[in-house]
């Protein structure tokens, strides 16, 4: 029976960077094991009929920390593209450039409205410095937002957008959401950002082949090491025996058993959890696990779009998408063909609501109508046999009121049951983080476990990546 040093759940870009590391230290000796059938998990670029295709809108932040830009450029061996942020926020029917500037702000929503924000806000500050009783509120996503945004903010923006993306109350969701993506907490800073535009944000990097192409040369470097990358990978099983162990899993065409030391998991932190937990200790724990899930249909039409820009941002309840990107104004290279345009449409949902029974068809049918309702087309003339829709159930971890003790008490299992597991990655740390942030925990994952690095101390470790703020 084959042995493998270590073996990899999931080839995203956090699974592929460990996977890469710990091979490059032991060659041949990493096993990944992936259910799609190809590499980049959320960060994969789909390839159909000479076009690509990313999972929805992704882009390389500028505000990327030069040490994991440097290690991903010297990978994907080819220049990046630098492209003006061109970003839409569609609000009230009208649409206001994203990072918003204070220009775009007042044009978007007019002298009233502004000011009606504005003085919302200074209330809001005034009346917590003022009551005490503040200091003991409920804090939760909608009463910070209501006192760091001001009430007219959070139900013009954040309200819908926390509905749209989680599916829940606002009141049921921890501050938790609010802190990775809102870094700012007085009134000063939040206009700083509007009147800045949101910092550096006015420009971004962009593989010109697509995001995916990070991953495929992730990939490349694993397999040229002499390690091996399975896709299509189902029914996992693992089996432990005083101080062995085997992982047992199906590639479509066989099953196949190896033994290995140490394995490093990204999938989700609730599946890693049920692979193990075979007497279903922890059913109801790993059942409280709650997500948001992304559908991703990509319409294709017979018409150039009526606005500019690459991404655009539907806060509201009214669109059926979250946001809307266009992959060739990406990179020309992304849909060579220019005579028709391809529309990337995000739509948050949460796996068996009404929106994920909807058939591939009448999803497409909703967002057609969808962008002809928000200005993007006028005659929604569909381009025949071009059209899919890919579906991820897990994708948002939801910060619900139990979501902290749900993470703890599987990482305590593992640490107890399973030293030699060691979760890793935005899904197996149950973590919403950029793609930079991805690669960073890979690597830190690789050093963990090279230098002998209990699990424990690593799942301890983990907690710093909480930290870590999003950029959009
Ligand atoms: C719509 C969207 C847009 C985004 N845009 C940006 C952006 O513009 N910039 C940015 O910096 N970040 C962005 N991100 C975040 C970025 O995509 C992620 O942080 C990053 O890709 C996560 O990588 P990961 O390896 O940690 O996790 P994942 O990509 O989730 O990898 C987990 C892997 O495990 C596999 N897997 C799951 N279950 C199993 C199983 N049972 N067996 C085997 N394999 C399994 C999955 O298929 C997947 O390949 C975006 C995310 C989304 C959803």
């Amino acid at each position: 029976m084959r042995h493998y040093s270590y073996v990899v759940l999931g080839a995203g870009l956090s699974g592929l960077t460990t996977a890469r590391e710990l091979s490059r230290a032991k060659p041949g000796e990493v096993l990944v094991l992936e259910r799609e059938d190809q590499p980049g998990g959320l960060c994969r670029t789909i390839t159909r009929q000479g076009a690509r295709y990313d999972l929805g809108s992704h882009r390389i932040h500028p505000s990327i920390p030069d040490n994991i830009a440097r290690y991903l450029c010297d990978l994907s061996r080819t220049k990046w593209l630098i492209n003006p942020r061109d970003g839409k926020l569609r609000l009230r029917r009208q649409y206001i450039g994203y990072p918003i500037n204070s220009l775009g702000f007042l044009k978007g929503l007019g002298l009233l409205e502004s000011a009606a924000c504005a003085l919302s806000l200074s209330w809001a500050r005034l009346k917590s410095t003022l009551s005490p009783a503040s200091a003991n509120l409920c804090w939760n996503y909608e009463t910070y937002l209501k006192r760091y945004a001001g009430a007219r903010a959070y139900r013009l923006f954040y309200e819908p957008y926390a509905r749209k993306v989680w599916g829940c109350e606002p009141s049921q969701i921890t501050t938790e959401a609010v802190k990775k993506r809102i870094s700012m907490t007085c009134p000063l800073e939040i206009l700083r950002a509007i009147f800045r535009g949101g910092g550096n944000g006015h420009k971004y990097y962009y593989p010109p082949n697509g995001i995916g192409s990070l991953a495929d040369a992730l990939s490349s470097e694993v397999c040229d090491s002499g390690s091996t990358l399975v896709m299509r990978v189902a029914d996992i099983r693992i089996q432990v025996e005083g101080s062995a162990r085997w992982i047992t899993y199906s590639d479509g065409t066989s099953r196949h058993t190896v033994s290995f030391d140490k394995l490093v998991t990204t999938i989700p932190l609730d599946d890693a959890t049920a692979l193990l937990d075979q007497g279903n200790a922890l059913q109801s724990i790993r059942q409280a696990m709650r997500w948001g899930g992304l559908r991703v249909a990509y319409v294709h039409v017979r018409q150039q779009p009526l606005i500019t820009g690459e991404t655009s941002y539907f806060p509201e309840l009214e669109y059926i998408f979250g946001r809307v990107s266009i992959p060739r104004r990406f990179s020309p290279a992304m849909q060579p063909d220019d005579t028709f345009t391809s529309f990337v449409c995000e739509i948050p949902c949460t796996e068996h609501d009404a929106v994920w029974q909807l058939s591939p068809g009448e999803l497409g049918d909703r967002c057609l109508a969808d962008l002809v309702k928000a200005g993007l087309l006028t005659c929604p003339q569909n381009l025949p046999g071009r059209d899919f829709v890919v579906n991820l159930p897990k994708v948002y971890p939801l910060y619900d009121l139990t979501w902290s003790d749900t993470v703890k008490r599987q990482l305590e299992y593992l640490n107890a049951q399973y030293p030699f597991v060691y979760a890793s990655g935005r899904a197996g740390l149950f973590l919403h983080c950029n793609l930079d942030h991805s690669v960073r925990i890979g690597l830190e994952a690789a050093r963990a476990v090279l230098d002998g690095v209990s699990s424990r101390d690593w799942h301890r470790h983990t907690n710093a990546f909480r930290e870590l703020k999003l950029r959009d």
